[in-house]
């Protein structure tokens, strides 16, 4: 049996599985069946989280694919997928780097072209998406007819994904 040492006094842990709120890591997504290292004597717990590549690919997918415009996290967690600064995001879609800033900050929204452009981007340079290419741009026209309430909710054990 593995066992972790709590990050903030060091004792003991014992390992659940639960659900686990990436957003305030940047990732838009719930995850499911997450391994948790809770400690017993604080009660500190501590995210385990292992394949990492296929978390945000999975993530990345579900965004591409959603039928909801694109927010502010979203514009974000795809950029730094890509790998891009937000200048070299601005420069691939042609518009500000402010409007870019804006966008993630949610005080701009993104812009209906705008909007699939950067989900043809996030394919086209995204590793490991490229497969997607054909559901992504058939889903084009379904952008915007519904709206996510919650957030990407994502099963760690079966990496599939569901929008909550
Ligand atoms: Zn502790």
């Amino acid at each position: 049996m593995k066992t972790v040492s709590c990050s903030n006094c060091g004792a003991d842990t014992r390992i659940i599985r639960d659900r686990y709120n990436l957003v305030d890591m940047g990732i838009p997504a719930v995850v499911t069946n997450m391994e948790i290292a809770e400690c017993n004597k604080c009660g500190n717990a501590d995210p385990i989280i292992a394949h990492l590549d296929d978390l945000m690919r999975t993530v990345a997918v579900a965004v591409v694919c959603s039928p909801s415009p694109l927010r502010g996290t979203d514009v974000r967690f795809l950029r730094k997928y890509i790998g891009k600064t937000a200048e070299q995001f601005a420069r691939l879609l042609n518009v500000d780097k402010t409007t870019v800033s804006k966008w993630e900050n949610d005080r701009d929204p993104v812009g209906n072209q705008s909007d699939r452009l950067i989900r043809l981007l996030v394919i086209g340079l995204g590793d490991g998406l490229e497969e997607k290419l054909k559901a992504v741009v058939e889903n084009l026209p379904e952008i915007g007819t519904s709206y996510r309430r919650g957030n990407i909710e994502v099963d760690l054990e079966k990496m599939s994904y569901q929008y909550a």
